[in-house]
């Protein structure tokens, strides 16, 4: 969770106020979720190693300055490090030539477990969530989208949605839905690939990150703390919209090669655990009328028939987008009934109540220490429910390594809208992202849970699961 320190240095460079703004906004929003969500937030430190001398004061009066914009919210005080402690932070370091450093403070969070407890926090408040579904075509009165058509892709049932409203917040097929309602529209939305690949923690031992804000190529490149692993990264590379976009091995070579430039010993491929790729929906306004040039994150166009959409942004900032897009509304159904956006101080599912008071619980009822840890990480004050079904059905973990549990299978099947293997082992427990052959191994007995629990026959059984092996093998 970031205010983005590359927008900072081009505020500076080119004295833009736009940039530094969105700086500012980020920063606010980093700490709005470390307040709203502080069981999938905390904060981090990142160290950037330097090698020339005069780099040390330009650094770090930039990140001085960042720190400084974040103001009351700040999380730390950017510091100079000497070149022996920064070895001693991280011993692999290439000590030839490294003359200090600086550390800095920013925000991280469980991005896959904020995005469930953001859907289970708009159900409470009345949402309809559904999974596997998708839009597939308007429905038009006097020229207005007055109902949506969606396909269940579970059942294959089609039906309708009557609305007043459509919010198109699709990520990088932000396009795709546009052009379902006019098939003449430019694109206002580019993808941009990012790439990780995750390592043992011994190559991060002390908890603190690595940045480097500039490869030879222009890119960042992180070194994080992550779920116990070491999560290595960088992002930007032009790329076009798809489901399973997957890493190659000349993005793999990449990240090996600068690491070789920054650690002593060498990192082989075989100490990659796990490795994949991320499309970031970036604003292109480059073929709209919209010629003000202003520099924004995300961007919120109004279709003659009503569509709304939003393109753009960045996790740090989903909350501010949203409030944006509940303005928009607002304004367009000129009701002056409907509830202002109310979730600057809003607590997400799992936050509000105090998780020593859920520890203490969890201590009663004889949960062990290793697995009380990782769900009060994982659910908040959710984990004393998970603990029923522990009661409930078994404390089986689904593997050795890992203190995650077939019982959070079910868990996740009732309350995280869960019907397919990798939704748990990816997009709940984030497994196959940091271990792909403890993903892999544990994907017999998560089908055999959803079997038992949807009622498959062998033969579906293990069609999913067939279809799970493919995705994981090409990589998550
Ligand atoms: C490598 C990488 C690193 C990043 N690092 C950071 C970072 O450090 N900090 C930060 O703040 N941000 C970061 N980002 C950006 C951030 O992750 C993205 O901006 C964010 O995830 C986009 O979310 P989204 O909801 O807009 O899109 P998505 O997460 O792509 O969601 C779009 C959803 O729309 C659904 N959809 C598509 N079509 C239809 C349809 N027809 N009907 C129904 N549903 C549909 C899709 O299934 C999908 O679930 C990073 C991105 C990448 C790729």
């Amino acid at each position: 969770m970031h205010g983005g320190v590359r927008y900072l240095e081009a505020a500076v460079k080119k004295l833009d106020r736009s940039q530094y703004d969105l700086v500012k906004e980020g920063l606010k929003e980093r700490y709005r979720i470390l307040e709203n969500a502080p069981h999938l937030a905390h904060s981090i430190t990142l160290v950037t190693p330097l090698y020339k001398w005069y780099e040390i004061p330009y650094i770090y009066a930039g990140l001085f300055l960042y720190d400084l914009i974040s103001g009351k919210k700040s999380l730390g005080r950017t510091q100079i490090v000497g070149r022996k402690e920064i070895m001693n932070i991280f011993p692999f370091a290439k000590k030839e030539g490294l003359k200090g450093g600086v550390r800095y403070f920013d925000g991280a969070f469980n991005d896959a477990r904020m995005a469930i407890a953001l859907l289970q926090s708009a159900k409470e408040k009345g949402c309809v969530v559904r999974n596997y579904n998708e839009v597939i075509k308007f429905k038009y009165k006097d020229k207005k989208i007055c109902s949506v058509e969606v396909k269940d892709k579970i059942s294959d049932e089609i039906y309708s949605v009557d609305t007043d409203f459509v919010i198109n917040a699709t990520g990088v097929f932000c396009d795709n839905i546009r052009k379902v309602d006019d098939k003449n529209v430019h694109d206002i939305v580019e993808a941009s690939s990012g790439i990780h690949i995750v390592l043992d923690k011994k190559f991060l031992p002390n908890n603190e990150g690595l940045m480097i804000p500039k490869t030879e190529d222009g890119r960042v490149l992180f070194m994080l703390p992550w779920m116990g692993k070491c999560l290595v990264g960088t992002t930007d590379e032009e790329s076009f919209p798809q489901e399973h976009p997957k890493t190659d091995d000349k993005d793999i070579e990449y990240l090996l090669r600068h690491m070789r430039k920054y650690f002593s010993i060498e990192i082989k491929k075989s100490d990659i655990l796990s490795s994949w790729c991320g499309l970031r929906p970036l604003v292109s306004l480059k073929h709209t009328d919209d010629t003000k040039g202003l520099v924004r994150e995300h961007y919120i166009e109004k279709s003659n028939s009503g569509l709304i959409s939003i393109a753009g942004g960045k996790w740090t900032s989903y909350r501010k987008m949203a409030e944006d897009v509940v303005d928009v509304v607002q304004e367009l159904a000129n009701r002056k009934n409907l509830h202002t956006c109310c979730t600057k101080r809003y607590k997400l599912f799992g936050s509000r109540e105090n998780i020593g008071n859920i520890k203490e619980k969890l201590d009663k009822l004889g949960v062990r220490e290793e697995i009380s840890e990782h769900l009060l990480k994982t659910y908040g004050s959710q984990a004393l429910v998970v603990a029923d079904f522990i009661t409930r059905y078994t404390e089986e973990k689904i593997h050795k390594k890992y203190p995650v549990l077939e019982a959070e299978v079910y868990y996740a099947i009732e309350y995280e809208f869960v019907k397919n293997p990798l939704d748990f082992l990816v997009r709940r427990t984030g497994l196959g992202l940091i271990d792909l052959n403890a993903a892999k191994e544990s994907l017999g007995k998560v089908t055999f849970v959803l079997k038992e629990s949807f009622g498959w026959s062998d033969e579906m059984s293990s069609v999913k699961q067939k279809e799970a092996l493919e995705l994981l093998n090409k990589g998550v």
